[in-house]
């Protein structure tokens, strides 16, 4: 099933938005004009009473200063904090500058906890049977679900 499991950033295993098992993290930068936040990461979270803990998290040390479980991120509600993120739209006076350093790798994290299947065919971007597909395709044809199984499951032109 699409957006129920990912892969870690960090040990490549499978996690998912179970609240002691998927988390996300990343570095948020205080600028001149307010806070950008930038290198998302799918990671482990870190349970010392597990028997063998996984040690995923790069933590503040590592500079990833801030953090949310995995599920806060899923469906209706994680699309409204996500785009909260891009503009604070017109309740709130609008007219922010977006908290978003990276936009392309901010839509990558984005499609990998909102569109199906994205996750599943993401390490095959790089195929070349991928790109011989999709090279003449327009700008969003590849991400739609449809065509992000076929890229997963090796269908692509079947
Ligand atoms: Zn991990």
């Amino acid at each position: 099933m699409p957006l129920q499991a990912w892969l870690c950033d960090v040990c490549g295993e499978l996690v998912t938005s179970h609240s002691n098992n998927g988390l996300v993290v990343w570095r948020t930068d205080r600028t001149g004009g307010g806070f950008r936040d930038h290198d998302f990461k799918i990671v482990h979270k870190t349970i010392d009473s597990d028997p063998e803990p996984q040690r995923c998290d790069p933590g503040t040390a590592q500079g990833y200063n801030s953090s949310l479980d995995l599920d806060l991120f899923l469906g209706s509600n994680g699309l409204a904090m996500l785009l909260s993120w891009l503009s604070i739209g017109p309740l709130k006076g609008g007219g922010s500058d977006p908290r978003v350093a990276n936009m392309d790798e901010f839509v990558d994290f984005v499609r990998r906890v909102q569109t199906p299947y994205y996750e599943e065919a993401r390490s095959r971007f790089d195929e070349e049977t991928t790109h011989h597909w999709l090279g003449d395709a327009n700008e969003y044809a590849p991400y739609l679900p449809e065509t992000l199984r076929s890229i997963a499951d090796g269908t692509l032109g079947d």
